[in-house]
């Protein structure tokens, strides 16, 4: 790390500190040349999959195509942001729990209905509709028919 006033990289740590949530260490460090003090921050780099589409295709990951897929199906209902975001962060560690390189784009679809499933079943329905169209027809009934019996008439 270079000295932000003389360019040396020889410095030592003076204070370590992480943040409350874990994931950021603060580091207060003094330059051994000309005794500048100055902060870094050290950060995990998350590792996240990459998505495989079903022709094949690879995206990266991204927090934001499922915060705004769940949002578009939670339109008008009684869903706040903080819950998306919940939502999403659940997904997404579970994701990164997974520690795989790739994962496919129909089990990322599963986590986010199986998420959905439990917040609110008009946003699930929307989702599902949705979610359809990358699917065959006979999976999606089939997964239809797996839903629990006693949510029949909820819908
Ligand atoms: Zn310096």
């Amino acid at each position: 790390m270079r000295c932000p006033y003389c360019s040396t990289v020889e410095n030592k740590v003076i204070e370590s500190r992480i943040n409350q949530t874990g994931d950021i260490t603060r580091r207060r460090r003094e330059c051994l040349h000309c005794q500048g003090r100055f902060t870094t921050y050290e950060k995990v780099e998350n590792v996240m999959p990459s998505i495989v589409k079903k022709d094949g295709r690879r995206e990266p990951f991204s927090r934001d195509k499922i915060f705004s897929g769940i949002q578009k199906a939670c339109q008008k209902r009684p869903i706040t942001t903080e819950q998306i975001e919940k939502i999403v962060t659940q997904i997404e560690s579970k994701i990164a729990s997974f520690n795989v390189h790739e994962l496919p784009a129909r089990t990322l679809g599963h986590l986010v209905m199986a998420a959905l499933h439990d917040l609110d079943k008009v946003a699930y329905v929307r989702f599902a509709s949705v979610y359809r169209e990358f699917k065959d027809v006979e999976e999606f009934v089939a997964e239809l028919k797996q839903e629990s019996p006693q949510q029949e008439g909820t819908l």
